[in-house]
C-alpha cells in the first residue's frame, strides 16, 4: 500500500516538476531584508540548534512532551537536533546529500537568521524561503507561540516544509513511517507534505503560504475532520491533541513490521485529549468504528510490553467522551 503511494506521490511529484519548469511560475517577491548567515563547523551547528530549539519551546509544548516520553512516542522531553529516517523504497543516492543524520541548516523563526554547517552552504536556499515566508506571512510565527495543538502544529510544520521544498526546487524525501514520533512529524513534513501542497497550491508562492491544515489527517488523508472541543485543563494540568500521527507510531511501537494495520488505524482517528499533569497522563482516542478501537486497544497493551510506558490510554469508539 505504501509503495503505491510512494509511486503515486513520486510520479506526482515528478509531474509538478515538470509542469512547474515549463510554465515558469512567478517567482516569490524579493525580501526587504536580507537575513544574516552564520556559518559553524558541525559540533558548535549542533549545540547552537539544540539551544536554539529549547528557546522556541514553550511551556505548553514542554508539558505535552513529557505526556509523549510517559508513553514511549518520543524518547526525550528535549526535541532532537537531528531525525534519522528509515528509507523509502525509492530512496535514491541523491538524496543522501541531505543526511538526514544531521541537521545542515535552520532558519531561527523571528530573528532574520539562518545557521548552516560549514560546508553545506547549499542549503541556504530552502532556509532563505522560510525566512521569505517569515516577513511575508504570520503562519511561521503562529506555529511557534504555542496557541496550537500539536496535531495541528505538526501539519503547518508540514505546510511551512512543502512550501521551502517546492519554492527552493528540491526533491521531496521518499521515508517509511517508524516507531517515534519525531522521526514521524519530518516523514510527514518532508516525504508525505510536498505532494499534497503542490496538489493545492502548485508553485505559487502566496497560495502555499496560505495552507494552514486543521490536522496530520488533512496532509496524509485529505480529511476535514470535525474535531471534538479539548477539555479545559485542570490546575498544574496541561492538555493537547496528538492526533493521527500518534496512532501510527503507537501502532508501530506496538507491531513494528506492520505498517499496514498501523496507517489504517491512523486513518480511522477521529481526535484524542492527552492530558499532562505533575503525577498522571492519560491519552483518550476516539475510533471511527469499535472494531478499530478493539484493534488499538489490543496494540496498546502490546505498546505497553515493550516500552516502559507510565501512562493511561483510554480507546472510545465514539467521537465523544474525550
Ligand atoms: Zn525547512
Amino acid at each position: 500500500m505504501l509503495k503505491i503511494f510512494a509511486v503515486v506521490s513520486g510520479s506526482l511529484w515528478l509531474l509538478g516538476n515538470l509542469v512547474g519548469w515549463l510554465t515558469r511560475p512567478t517567482p516569490p517577491s524579493p525580501m526587504k531584508q536580507n537575513p544574516v548567515v552564520v556559518s559553524l563547523s558541525p559540533r558548535h551547528f549542533d549545540n547552537r540548534l539544540r539551544r536554539e530549539q529549547r528557546q522556541l519551546m514553550t511551556i505548553q509544548e514542554r508539558c505535552t512532551r513529557r505526556g509523549l516520553v510517559a508513553l514511549g512516542l518520543v524518547s526525550h522531553v528535549e526535541p532532537p537536533a537531528a531525525i534519522s529516517v528509515r528509507r523509502g523504497a525509492f530512496w535514491e543516492p541523491i538524496q543522501d546529500l541531505w543526511r538526514p543524520g544531521q541537521a545542515q541548516a535552520f532558519y531561527v523563526p523571528g530573528r532574520d537568521t539562518i545557521l548552516v554547517v560549514e560546508g553545506a552552504e547549499s542549503s541556504i536556499r530552502h532556509e532563505l524561503v522560510h525566512a521569505w515566508e517569515d516577513e511575508r506571512s504570520p503562519r511561521m510565527k503562529t506555529t511557534a507561540t504555542g496557541s496550537l495543538t500539536l496535531d495541528e502544529r505538526m501539519a503547518w510544520r508540514a505546510a511551512i516544509e512543502a512550501t521551502a521544498i517546492i519554492l527552493a526546487g528540491e526533491r521531496s524525501l521518499l521515508a517509511k513511517p517508524s516507531a517515534s514520533l519525531d522521526a514521524n512529524a519530518w516523514l510527514l513534513a518532508y516525504s508525505i507534505a510536498p505532494a499534497w501542497a503542490y496538489e493545492r497550491a502548485g508553485s505559487d508562492a502566496a497560495r502555499l503560504t496560505a495552507l494552514r491544515p486543521i490536522s496530520a489527517a488533512s496532509v496524509l488523508f485529505g480529511q476535514s475532520p470535525v474535531l471534538p472541543a479539548l477539555p479545559t485543563p485542570a490546575p498544574n494540568e496541561c492538555v493537547d491533541r496528538i492526533g493521527p500521527l500518534g496512532i501510527l507510531t503507537l501502532a508501530l511501537v506496538a507491531d513494528p513490521k506492520n505498517e499496514a494495520s498501523a496507517w489504517k488505524l491512523a486513518r480511522s482517528w477521529r481526535g484524542d485529549a492527552l492530558r499532562v499533569s505533575n503525577n498522571s497522563v492519560r491519552w483518550t482516542i476516539s475510533m471511527s468504528s469499535s472494531r478499530d478501537s478493539t484493534a488499538l486497544e489490543r496494540l496498546v497493551v502490546r505498546a505497553a510490553k515493550s516500552r516502559e510506558q507510565r501512562a493511561q490510554v483510554i480507546v472510545t469508539g465514539r467521537t465523544t467522551g474525550l
